[in-house]
């Protein structure tokens, strides 16, 4: 028997290459599929972060607002809405791409929430742009405390503040808190004289007036804001960063902290620095109080939160029940 070596040697060509050519053939298909598997992981674990976010904001709003916000309703086209007191529903997230002075102007809930405020010390006045707090939803403060300057007055209730009555909110806790936040600043004053001048005078609280070139409320304007004694160096439009970053150094943090802890946010923390001010804000504060990194990523997604208060426990069942 004759072997035909040229014809044996195209065979084994002919075999190797197709081995080849089928294996690479399965390969893709196999990488395809991990692909398209590793795809929906990624686009699953995004709107999951989303709507765990989305529940965590919301449960916030509910703690800071028990008496005005009623339920949590979810649209057919798949829109959250929080319902209040009145009927009114105020959408989570509007899901329009914003600037960050379209979000100063037309904010939704999840936009204002979004920045996370710092319940640590800064130390330096904050980077371009960061302003937790700054943005506000005004259809949620005008539910509160008031749409109108004679709805706003009628819900006014005085605060001694330094032996001057000052009016603010009565609605939400807000005036309850300010007067707490006074009685601890009194005390620490006792032993602390050098926070006096920090304090008093009080410039001001409720004012119905427009933030200084917009044509949006102050938060002033409803009653729940602040203003200590004044400082030429306290705001960004009159100072410079050096100069904010100056005070900022020799502001009482002792001061800050009091306030923080009755649910009352900075303007010391603010890019747009306003060191004097401080806002009545219990949605930022509890957002931030129970914010840790780790507890985003834990099931379930109340994890962190006081489920044993048998209100925030109602508010998770509200949540679940509207959004699952
Ligand atoms: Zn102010």
């Amino acid at each position: 028997m004759v072997i035909n070596l040229s014809k044996f040697r195209t065979k084994v060509l002919f075999c190797i290459t197709s081995i080849t050519l089928v294996s690479l053939f399965i390969s893709a298909i196999f990488s395809l599929k991990v692909i398209k598997e590793s795809d929906a992981n990624i686009l699953s674990a995004r709107s999951s972060a989303y709507e765990r976010t989305m529940k965590r904001d919301i449960l916030s709003l509910m703690m800071a607002y028990p008496e005005h916000i009623t339920g949590v309703k979810k649209s057919e086209n798949g829109k959250v809405y929080i319902v209040m007191k009145s009927g009114n529903e105020i959408i989570y997230d509007d899901e329009k791409e914003k600037s960050f002075d379209e979000k100063i102007y037309n904010a939704d809930l999840q936009d204002m929430l979004e920045e996370l405020y710092p319940l640590w010390d800064t130390e330096d006045i904050m980077e371009k742009n960061t302003d937790p707090g700054r943005i506000r939803v005004y259809s949620l403060f005008k539910e509160v405390y008031g749409d109108s300057q004679s709805k706003v007055s009628s819900n006014l209730e005085n605060v001694f503040l330094g032996g001057s009555g000052f009016g603010f909110n009565s609605n939400n806790n807000a005036s309850k808190s300010l007067q707490k936040a006074f009685e601890e600043i009194s005390a620490l004053a006792k032993c602390k004289p050098e926070i006096y001048q920090y304090v008093f005078p009080v410039n001001g609280t409720f004012n119905y007036r427009f933030i200084a070139g917009t044509n949006l409320l102050s938060p002033h304007a409803f009653g729940i804001a602040v203003d200590l004694k004044s400082d030429s160096r306290d705001y960004w439009k009159w100072a410079t960063p050096e100069q904010g970053q100056q005070r900022l150094d020799s502001y009482p943090r002792d001061v800050v902290k009091i306030f923080e802890d009755h649910n009352f946010i900075w303007g010391g923390k603010w890019s747009h620095f306003d060191i004097l001010h401080f806002e009545y804000r219990p949605e930022i504060i509890i957002k931030s109080k129970y914010f840790v990194e780790q507890h985003e990523k834990i099931e379930p997604w109340y994890y962190g939160f006081p489920e044993g208060d048998k209100n925030v426990l109602k508010y998770i069942k509200i949540i679940e029940k509207a959004l699952n």
